[in-house]
């Protein structure tokens, strides 16, 4: 075959299949489900050859089918709920600086929506915004250390929700007390705090546990 005649050959095909492009289609599909193996191989072969190909070809389709494309990906989202969370908490955790940047833009599109979501989520979690304030405050004073609610959590049940100076039972009202105080180079990590009552808190002012217990 010559050259002219293969391009005029190329040239019929394709007329064919513009033509008769559902039946092309189907025959296609039928051979690809009698001939897994050989199927795939061709399918393997081509995904070398035109790396990328097929994410144009599914961005173009779900372009063209945006309604069917959103539920197919809550369907898919839906069956791998565990695997999607994964993946996006491990691209989360690679993409640190780009979270911040997508959080910022989100916020300030929706700020009403946020500070309504945030006052909600305080006012049902009144101990995280104490902890929240009480780093607040230490980091601008420079102290070093951060905790969170479940630290003092663990704190108060290790103590069996006594005092850890008096002993008296706290019944859940407690002052969180840094042993070693920041004023006197205490962190504000964890293992420097306690649960006190108000009256032992108040009464050791700026004395270290130590100092307080042997008094
Ligand atoms: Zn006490």
């Amino acid at each position: 075959m010559t050259d002219a005649q293969r391009v005029k050959q190329a040239a019929a095909c394709r007329r064919y299949y513009e033509r008769n492009r559902a039946v092309v289609h189907a025959r296609a599909k039928a051979w690809a489900l009698a001939n897994p193996e050989r199927a795939a191989a061709i399918h393997a072969r081509h995904k070398a050859k035109h790396p990328g190909a097929a994410n144009i070809k599914a961005q173009r389709w779900r372009e063209r089918h945006p309604g069917a494309a959103q539920a197919a990906a809550r369907r898919h989202y839906l069956r791998n709920r565990e695997v999607v969370a994964a993946r996006g908490k491990a691209w989360r955790l690679a993409h640190p600086e780009k979270c911040r940047q997508y959080t910022r833009k989100y916020y300030r599109k929706n700020v009403a929506k946020c500070n309504a979501a945030k006052l909600r989520y305080c006012q049902a979690h009144p101990e995280w915004l104490r902890v929240q304030n009480r780093n607040l405050k230490l980091r601008r004073r420079g102290v070093t250390g951060q905790h969170r609610p479940h630290h003092i959590r663990l704190i108060y049940a290790s103590q069996n929700g006594l005092c850890y100076y008096c002993t008296v039972p706290l019944l859940g009202v407690f002052q969180v007390d840094h042993m070693v105080p920041v004023a006197r180079g205490g962190t504000n990590w964890p293992s420097n705090l306690c649960c006190a009552c108000g009256a032992c808190n108040q009464a050791k002012r700026t004395r270290t546990a130590e100092e307080f217990l042997a008094a």
